[in-house]
């Protein structure tokens, strides 16, 4: 049985006292649930103060990128040991965002997503086609390359560390969801990709979120499908009742 992950994506939004707001709002409507790993990615400018903020709560703190280097002349670049050093857990690796805008590449997500490994911090890699890649009939190829050079030479042991999040770009802060079951049938057919790379065990064991437009009144069909693990949330994670609502898919 594989435990449920709700992740927020914050993206670049919350000022240091927005953030504040949030996580105490959240904290009050989330107390009493358990069973669910519960990830929050604010900005880095909002880190410190989250990290103070969940430390009496099983909450967990993600960045939303980082280099892969520990140190060094990468100006304005964040490292691993800088996350973990401020409370950082979990890093978001390969979101379609950081992929269209900023240069992310398969092969930059396989470097951090090593280091994240080395450096212990439990890494989510986004992965997910394009409506024109759907409507090209493409998905599957476009995601089991993104997967096959993003775990390239990771060894099963390290994957079963990985979460894996399926975002269609094309449902991404689009108020466009993929059905539960177009989204269950792409992540089934990671867990085989997992399962030729790897081994049954580890396509059974990772993790495998569902990203794009993610709400309370949509959450629990996809969480009824069997190989949605969790959700990624953008917009409804911005706010701490929708966010909650989505935490407590079960109600
Ligand atoms: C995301 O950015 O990862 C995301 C899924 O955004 P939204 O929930 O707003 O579609």
């Amino acid at each position: 049985m594989r435990r449920p992950i709700m992740a927020a994506n914050w993206k670049m939004n919350c000022t240091v006292s927005q953030a504040r707001e949030l996580v105490s709002a959240l904290k009050g409507l989330v107390s009493e649930v358990s069973g669910v790993d519960i990830v929050l990615a604010p900005p880095f400018t909002s880190l410190p103060e989250v990290a103070k903020l969940i430390a009496d709560t099983d909450i967990s703190l993600a960045a939303q990128n980082m280099h892969w280097e520990e140190s060094g002349a990468y100006t304005g670049e964040i490292s691993p040991v800088m996350l973990k050093d401020i409370g950082c857990t979990y890093i978001i690796i390969g979101h379609s965002e950081r992929r269209a805008y900023f240069g992310e590449t398969d092969d930059t997500v396989n470097k951090k997503l090593k280091a994240a490994l080395h450096y212990g911090l439990n890494p989510i890699v986004c992965v997910g086609e394009s409506l024109a890649q759907r409507e090209a009939g493409e998905t599957t190829q476009v995601v089991g390359a993104q997967l096959q050079a993003g775990l390239a030479g990771l060894t099963a042991d390290e994957v079963n560390r990985v979460v894996l999040a399926y975002e269609p770009v094309w449902a991404i802060g689009t108020g466009k969801t993929a059905t539960p079951e177009q989204a269950n049938e792409v992540h089934g057919f990671m867990r085989q990709q997992l399962s030729a790379a790897f081994n049954e065990a580890t396509a059974q064991a990772v993790r495998i979120q569902y990203g794009g437009s993610v709400k309370p009144d949509n959450v629990a069909e996809l969480m009824a499908q069997s190989h949605i693990d969790g959700a990624l949330v953008g917009g409804a994670g911005l706010k701490a009742d929708s966010f909650a609502g989505i935490v407590k898919f079960e109600g």
